[in-house]
């Protein structure tokens, strides 16, 4: 894999800038590693965050990232409550991320909207909600396990009580556990699985979107996508790459530390950059603030 030295590392930033200044309209497609880049790496690694969050679980049940803890079988709903508890927890406790915070700076006057399949609400601590869609499920609620109606319930007070009541084996009283006021199913945290409610919310994210494109496209468009790895392309990536290749104003630039990659079809109208995303967010600000 090449690396591209550092001359050309600044004129992908200064092309960077230049597009988002250019573009009438720019979509953001971001996903896990924008949230890696912020230092939130526990969901696929042993990182700061996952020794202060979860040392004992990792004792107790021996893996090692939140994403294995999500898809451990559990004994109990007791334990499994305890683990959804704290990984809630840990991402409802989180720092505001800085690339956000400089993603924000970089589009603030311009028009723009996120898709996102990022589930830690980042985005909305920064961005205003009319113009995120995150269409993989959101950290703030939970919804029936059955799916028996169309409903979600705000997580945040559940989650801080069942945290904690975690007791030394890992377990949460049972009597915390949420469940459907219709039904009496246990709640599930509103994210993308086996029975990821794309009730009202749902739509209502991909309408927004819908709107946005159908409003800009004929515009100059700027597809920016941020952290977007190879394991669901279908969601971001490649409607990105066929948008851009169909609407003829439309340009697409990645930016990804290990899976930057341009189409061939898309050479002429793409850029791959294949950089630490914190720093390409933040050098691509200190350009724009020196150019003003
Ligand atoms: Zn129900």
């Amino acid at each position: 894999m090449e690396t591209s030295s550092k001359s050309n590392y600044g004129d992908q930033i200064k092309s960077l800038l230049e597009h988002i200044n250019g573009a009438n309209a720019i979509v953001v497609g971001a996903g896990s590693g924008l949230s890696a880049s912020a230092g939130f790496r526990h969901y696929y690694e042993r990182d700061e965050t996952f020794l202060k969050y979860f040392s004992e679980f990792e004792k107790k049940y021996g893996y090692h990232s939140t994403f294995d803890g999500f898809y451990y079988r559990y004994r109990t709903s007791e334990e499994r409550w305890a683990f959804l508890a704290k990984q809630l927890f840990c991402m409802l406790d989180a720092p505001t991320g800085e690339p956000y915070k400089h993603l924000h700076d970089l589009l603030a006057d311009k028009e723009y909207h996120i898709l996102t399949t990022n589930l830690d609400a980042q985005f909305e601590r920064v961005f205003p909600a009319e113009k995120i869609s995150a269409i993989q499920g959101d950290c703030r609620y939970f919804q029936c396990g059955h799916r028996c109606h169309d409903e979600l319930y705000d997580s945040v007070q559940i989650v801080h009580s069942l945290n904690n009541a975690i007791d030394a084996d890992l377990n949460v009283p049972t009597d915390l556990i949420p469940h459907c006021p219709e039904c009496g199913a246990e709640m599930e945290p509103w994210m993308r699985s086996r029975v990821f409610l794309e009730g009202r919310k749902y739509r209502g994210e991909y309408t927004k979107l819908n709107d946005f494109l159908r409003k800009n496209r004929n515009k100059n468009m700027l597809f920016l996508e941020i952290g977007v790895g190879r394991m669901t392309p279908m969601f971001i990536q490649e409607p990105f790459w066929n948008m851009t290749y169909a609407l003829p104003q439309a340009f697409y630039i990645t930016v990804n530390p290990k899976d930057a990659y341009l189409p061939k079809e898309l050479e002429n109208k793409g850029l791959a950059i294949r950089e630490d995303i914190a720093e390409v967010l933040i050098d691509t600000k200190k350009l724009a603030e020196n150019g003003k």
